[in-house]
């Protein structure tokens, strides 16, 4: 590609090629001016090996590769005079905080670190870091060469390198010769999906501290090793709101420290001292919290720094000149250089205050390991948890820096400690093998925020999930106290190797259900085409007790297979590491015998799903994202235009993820006729493809996600209901009657709070499970879940009810508006309507929200593999 490259770029771009040591700017570079374009993210990455490759102050890393292979890079940008290598900076700078152990240096550097387009159609902002990087390269701007003598800058030019390009596709393929500035125009509207997330759909400024994403991953190993005082989260909003830089709004966490506020502080008003130079609109204070700690700002922040994000007018309907609401046209050009402008304008703030911000860094990580916490000094994780369990939520602990231990000796606790799972105070046995968490450690506040069973917020009023605490996301028994408990090092468990137990000639492999190892051992061996079987009924075996869900693998049904079902099972077993046991004889000490007719055969199910328009591309990226990334398993994707015209046949189990269904709309012929005799609602409420009941009832499996379920509700033969009688229906329509005069008092100025009281963006609830039935196998007689959707389902008249949210109680931790809140009455949350042969699940609420949400992993693999017969 190189030589073709030769003949297209102009003449001037020689001398790199050649080895050339002068620097370019961007635009000779390039061959265009920046803005009038949006530049690929390969050319961009190519100044950027050009810029270090010419500048002895500049090092490029290369940290990472995208899912769709694109390289994630940063520049480390020192001093022209700086002899020191990058990497010893860095170690000066971990010790002078207080990181790592070490000899302190002299003079040492504030370090800045500027993140751009996370989101891939606020494209503007890696154009303004090839400018960025330009400016800090030319040793000729006196200034900038002053603020790094007390500044390391680093700079990620993209974070999100799949949906920045599927943006500069977008727009290069779309938009007119002369830019066209009429939002509604095709250029301003991007088709499904937009170039906002990454490969899987996932938004990688809600991933920080989960780190689903490869992305993620990697960038965090790198931030982890360099631990930034300052961070910048570069992003674009409305094309109609001029710009926001900090400080951010309440609420904020009330661990954010008064320093935190301060900075933010101090750099806002030099950015608005620019700003108001050249006469230009921003805004502070307004729209952005400081809360969920998943984000670019939060997370940096509970790492100590100061983290803050930037939003310049433009998005995905900017391109690259849009008229706004103003009647102003705001061009990419002058997007890029007002984030270049912030970009400059932080460098020297911290410059202004290096010293400070050094000290302040230092007194955070040292309050941390002395100060009091919150509220509970220690967490202590059961050792009574699943192995597999146990050993994935360390790993997200290693992941953020958080350190754990065993307790040094075991320990009668008398103090009433916090319970996770009953939400009640105890007494407990603190075991050897237990973990204990100390929030005295480097890490103490971020360990709080993800720790504390309820957030501590200073204001409700935000748009995002108010709940996240570690012990609900992982379905862990745990325990939260106020004493400070003593920890030795971790010692990891010596996990019973499956090898040596596969010998040939055996009876058959027995596994227990309720891991996700145990889930990816299964989606293998289907793979593989192995029948496997799945025990309705618990039984003991050699001494182990087996729940309804285990899996009992045996020569018989797998002939097909001849020899090769040792090794299949036996190199499954290796890499995924259930809890496996070989077994001799088919005779159970208690419960059903291995040759009962309550083990059901598992086939490999052919599993496909919808995406496209209509269909929310966030929970498509999670499915697709579950069964590629996570459980290894082959899923066929549909297009929702083509909704009608797939064979079902083929398929075992369809998977509808939330959304709209807006398609299904336009089934009904729309004739005057026809809306004559049809209420509007009736209209919407059209029902699904004649052939998707046909399918269902000859034996497929349909799953239907969030508001899909809206498009099923009163719909002959799927047995999901609005109302569960006549009575309550006029009940509802009274209340509602009711409310809306009661609301005739509202304030306009309150309108936002008023919103609230009707919602829930995210709060942990305490679902009832019905764990003899398929689809919680492997889950306890209850499991804490994630509320996301608003709407209220009661419950199946005809199904299974697995799935039921009880009553107000339910609400364990976050925000839900109190009228959501009081109308919870045994709501369906998870379950199945039998259809004939075929089975419907009702997941009220997407379990595989944001990917992070560890223990409905089994659960979806129960609706894809266990549930039928
Ligand atoms: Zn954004």
């Amino acid at each position: 590609m190189k030589n073709l490259k030769l003949f297209l770029l102009p003449l001037f771009n020689l001398t790199i090629i050649f080895g050339g040591t002068t620097l370019q700017s961007p635009s000779q570079f390039l061959g265009y001016e920046l803005g009038d374009k949006f530049t690929f993210h390969h050319d961009a990455v190519d100044y950027f090996e050009h810029v270090s490759t010419v500048s002895k102050h500049i090092e490029l890393i290369t940290y990472g590769e995208t899912y769709e292979g694109r390289p994630l890079i940063v520049s480390v940008i020192t001093h022209p005079n700086n002899k020191e290598s990058v990497e010893s900076i860095r170690a000066n700078h971990l010790i002078t905080s207080g990181l790592i152990e070490g000899e302190k240096q002299e003079n040492p550097l504030s370090i800045v670190w500027l993140s751009y387009s996370v989101h891939g159609n606020e494209a503007s902002s890696m154009e303004a870091a090839l400018k960025t990087l330009h400016t800090f390269a030319d040793t000729s701007n006196i200034e900038q060469m002053r603020w790094l003598e007390k500044v390391i800058l680093i700079i990620d030019p993209c974070i999100n390198p799949d949906g920045r390009d599927r943006y500069a596709n977008f727009y290069r393929m779309m938009g007119n010769l002369i830019p066209d500035v009429d939002s509604k125009t095709r250029e301003h509207q991007e088709s499904w999906v937009s170039g906002r997330t990454n490969h899987y759909y996932h938004d990688l400024n809600r991933d920080w501290s989960w780190q689903t994403q490869k992305e993620t991953q990697y960038r965090l190993k790198l931030y982890k090793e360099w631990m930034p005082h300052v961070h910048v989260d570069y992003h674009e909003q409305s094309y109609n709101d001029p710009y926001y830089f900090a400080p951010a709004v309440e609420p904020y966490h009330e661990l954010i420290t008064p320093w935190q506020r301060e900075f933010q502080n101090i750099i806002g008003n030099n950015n608005a001292k620019y700003f108001d130079e050249r006469q230009l609109l921003y805004f502070r204070n307004e729209e952005f919290d400081l809360l969920y700690p998943a984000y670019g700002d939060t997370y940096p922040i509970y790492n100590g720094a100061i983290g803050m994000t930037y939003e310049k007018a433009g998005g995905g309907s900017g391109g690259v000149a849009v008229k706004t609401s103003a009647t102003d046209t705001l061009t990419l050009k002058e997007r890029l250089e007002h984030h270049y402008l912030t970009g400059l304008a932080t460098v020297e703030a911290t410059y202004q205050n290096s010293e400070r911000v050094i000290q302040e860094f230092q007194k955070y990580f040292k309050n941390a390991n002395t100060e009091q916490p919150k509220q509970f000094k220690t967490y202590i994780i059961s050792n009574d948890n699943n192995d597999n369990k146990i050993k994935d939520f360390l790993n997200l602990l290693d992941l953020n820096g958080i350190k754990y231990g065993r307790p040094v000796k075991p320990t009668q606790m008398m103090n009433k400690v916090f319970d996770y799972q009953s939400g009640e105070r105890k007494n407990i046995k603190v075991l050897d093998e237990d973990i204990l968490i100390s929030t005295q450690q480097d890490m103490s506040v971020l360990t709080q925020v993800l720790f504390e069973p309820q957030t501590t917020v200073s204001d409700t009023l935000t748009y995002d999930i108010t709940a996240w605490s570690l012990p609900y996301i992982y379905g862990l028994k745990a325990f939260a106290t106020e004493k400070e408990l003593a920890l030795q090092e971790y010692d990891t468990p010596i996990v019973r190797s499956p090898l040596g137990l596969l010998n040939s000639g055996y009876y058959g492999a027995i596994v227990q259900w309720g891991s996700v190892n145990a889930l990816t051992f299964l989606a293998e061996l289907l793979k593989n085409k192995v029948v496997v079987r799945v025990a309705e009924k618990s039984f003991t075996h050699d001494g182990n007790i087996y729940e309804p869900g285990a899996l009992f693998i045996s020569p018989r049904g797998n002939e097909h297979l001849r020899e090769k079902l040792h090794k299949i099972v036996h190199n499954a077993a290796i890499k995924h590491k259930p809890a496996i046991a070989t077994i001799s004889t088919g005779k159970s000490s208690k419960g059903i015998d291995l040759g009962s007719s309550n083990f059901r055969v598992i086939k490999a199910p052919r599993i496909a799903v919808l995406s496209g328009d209509g269909v929310s591309s966030g929970n498509f990226g999670e499915i697709w994202h579950y069964f590629e990334q996570q459980i290894e398993y082959p899923v066929s994707v549909f297009n929702s235009s083509d909704f009608k015209s797939i064979t079902f046949k083929d398929i075992d189990v369809l998977i509808l993820p939330d959304g709209s269904y807006g398609f299904l709309k336009t089934e009904f012929p729309p004739s005057a006729q026809v809306k004559k005799e049809t209420s509007a609602s009736m209209l919407i409420k059209k029902s699904p493809p004649p052939a998707l009941l046909k399918w269902v009832n000859e034996g497929g499996r349909l799953i239907v996600i969030g508001s899909a379920m809206e498009k099923f509700v009163d719909q002959k033969g799927y047995g999901l209901v609005k109302y569960e009688s006549e009575a309550a229906k006029k009940e509802a329509k009274k209340n509602d009657e009711k409310q809306k005069l009661g609301e005739r008092d509202k304030k306009y100025g309150d309108r936002k709070r008023t919103k609230l009281i009707d919602n829930t963006y995210g709060s942990i609830v305490k679902i009832e499970l019905d764990n003899t039935h398929p689809l919680a196998f492997g889950y306890d007689e209850h499991y804490f879940g994630l509320k996301l959707e608003k709407k209220l389902y009661p419950l199946l008249p005809k199904g299974w009810n697995v799935g039921i949210m009880k009553d107000s109680e339910s609400l364990v931790a976050g925000f839900m508006g109190h009228r959501i809140k009081k109308k919870i009455n045994n709501n369906l949350i998870f379950g199945v309507h039998e259809a004939k042969k075929g089975r419907i699940i009702y997941m009220a609420d997407n379990p595989l929200f944001r990917s992070f949400w560890y223990n409905s992993k089994v659960l979806f693999g129960n609706a894809v593999f266990i549930v039928g017969g």
